[in-house]
């Protein structure tokens, strides 16, 4: 498994771990140069769009629309070449990356772009029982839980007080509210809920329950104030209960507990609270910094070590005012384009360039025809429903093909003309077997405390 290297001799070797915005995007640029090669090591042979992973977990878009087949999206570069392994270790001295599957790959350049994980902040139960949203394993996982939540209460009603329609999502943030506003949309509006009850007709949808916790003080905590009060009144309008100030402190298999006491019934917890650096970052030998990141120069290359760089991420990126960028898909592009760069500046004896960020702001969806968008560096901001199509436009662009693209805008049109959703096919029955006996004392007093709490917001 170890590679020959049977290269001309002049060549230049670079090595990229990791095929996601960062990743792909140096290997496109710096291939563009012949008297470079490349090997890009990623453990899926696919490129994933983390942005509509929500969209696949409540079957707006199915995984062909979000996933990229590595080989494809490169083929036009014959000197680069992709390798499906996980990397387990690093040599940074000698730029030297080894595989679980006992590979070995070893480049002038090493560039560590091997994305995030969920963090679960050592919350007991967090990462047995709920659905973390960072790879497509998870957004398809979740999709069949939910789905199996819908087919169990169908068939038992009675699992309805035991929390099968009782949906959490954990962590405000972008990822969050946008979770927690496909499911207003799919479960709670009373215009898509007609989708659902077309095939569940007989299944009491106006039960369900869905409710997003974060321990801050304010949904989309990086967006301004007057942004944050849009989405989170929006969401509430659409019936999600938003509990801010709240800690989770505790998952099982069929409740979670907050730190207000609260319990809440429920099988499905979808993790949004929080990333750190995929788990490789602590394997590096490197003093890790915020989030398991590695602190690296302007230029992008990791101090201490030559020829290595982390990007996206993987990385705490200095901005302007030497704060680390954030982890955006944005930010992961372009320091994968500026690493190129610097790589070529480098192979040509020039001296390598401080990474410029181009900011062009934040968005966040809500739900059908509710967005929020923060434009440029000065944050000029838009909601609504015109943020709502900017933000399908930006989305659909960054995706890696003009088939991709075309697919994308007809599966949201079918959506928002006609209401439809994919067909789903329930093919993973493991999401099935959750414990509905679990808590079996304790679920009256945790439902009755839903239905005071229901009842007080009401009365
Ligand atoms: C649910 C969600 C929604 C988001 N929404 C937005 C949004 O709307 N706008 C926005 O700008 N950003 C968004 N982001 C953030 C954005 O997706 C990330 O910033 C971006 O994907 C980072 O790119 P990356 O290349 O650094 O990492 P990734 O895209 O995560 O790619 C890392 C790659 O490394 C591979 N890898 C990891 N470990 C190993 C290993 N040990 N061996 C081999 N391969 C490995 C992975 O398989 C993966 O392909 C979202 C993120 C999530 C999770």
């Amino acid at each position: 498994m170890t590679e020959s290297a049977d290269e001309p001799k002049n060549t230049k070797h670079v090595v990229i771990v990791g095929g996601g915005f960062a990743g792909l995007h140096c290997a496109r640029k710096v291939a563009a140069n012949p008297d470079v090669r490349v090997t890009l090591v990623d453990r899926h042979n696919y490129q994933q769009f983390q942005p509509l992973f929500y969209q696949v977990a409540t079957s707006l878009l199915s995984a062909g629309n979000i996933a990229f087949n590595l080989r494809s999206t490169l083929m036009r570069h014959p000197n680069v070449d992709v390798k499906l392994a996980e990397v387990v270790s690093v040599d940074l001295n000698s730029h030297t990356v080894h595989t679980a599957q006992g590979g070995e790959y070893q480049g002038d350049y090493l560039v560590l772009a091997a994305g995030s994980e969920a963090n679960f902040f050592n919350t007991p139960g967090a990462a047995e029982h709920t659905f973390p949203l960072y790879s497509l394993h998870n957004a398809e996982s979740l999709r069949s839980r939910i789905l199996a939540m819908l087919e169990s209460a169908d068939a038992d009603n009675s699992l309805i007080d035991k929390g099968a329609l009782n949906f959490v999502i954990v962590g405000a943030g972008p990822t969050g509210a946008e979770m927690s506003g496909a499911f207003a949309d799919v479960l709670l509006s009373w215009k898509e809920r007609k989708a659902v009850h077309k095939v569940f007709w007989d299944l009491p949808l106006d039960r369900a329950q869905v409710f997003l916790v974060d321990a801050g003080p304010a949904v989309l905590g990086a967006f301004s104030s007057k942004a944050q009060e849009y989405a989170a009144r929006t969401l509430t309008q659409r019936g999600v209960q938003i509990r801010l100030r709240t800690k989770v402190t505790e998952v099982g298999e069929a409740h979670v507990t907050l730190s207000d006491g609260t319990r809440i019934p429920t099988h499905t917890v979808i993790w949004a609270g929080g990333l750190k650096a995929s788990s490789i970052s602590g394997n590096l030998g490197l003093k890790t910094g915020r989030g398991g990141r590695i602190d690296v120069e302007a230029d992008l290359t990791v101090p201490g070590v030559s020829g290595v760089y982390a990007l996206g991420d993987f990385a705490n990126i200095p901005g302007k005012d030497g704060q680390p960028l954030p982890q955006l898909g944005s930010v992961a592009e372009q320091s994968g384009k500026w690493c190129a760069k610097n790589i070529l500046l480098d192979v040509a004896g020039k001296p390598r360039e401080a990474f410029r960020y181009l900011d062009k702001g934040i968005m966040a969806m809500i739900g059908r025809d509710a967005a929020v968008a923060e434009v440029g560096e000065h944050r000029h901001e838009v909601e609504g429903a015109i943020a709502f199509a900017a933000w399908l436009g930006v989305h659909a662009a960054l995706l890696s093909s003009t088939i991709a693209k075309i697919e994308a805008f007809m599966e949201w049109a079918w959506w928002y003309f006609g209401g439809a959703r994919d067909d789903v096919v329930l093919d993973r029955s493991e999401e099935l077997q959750v414990n509905w006996h679990e808590d079996t004392e304790e679920r009256a007093e945790a439902v009755k405390q839903l239905q005071d709490a229901g009842q007080s917001r009401t009365g």
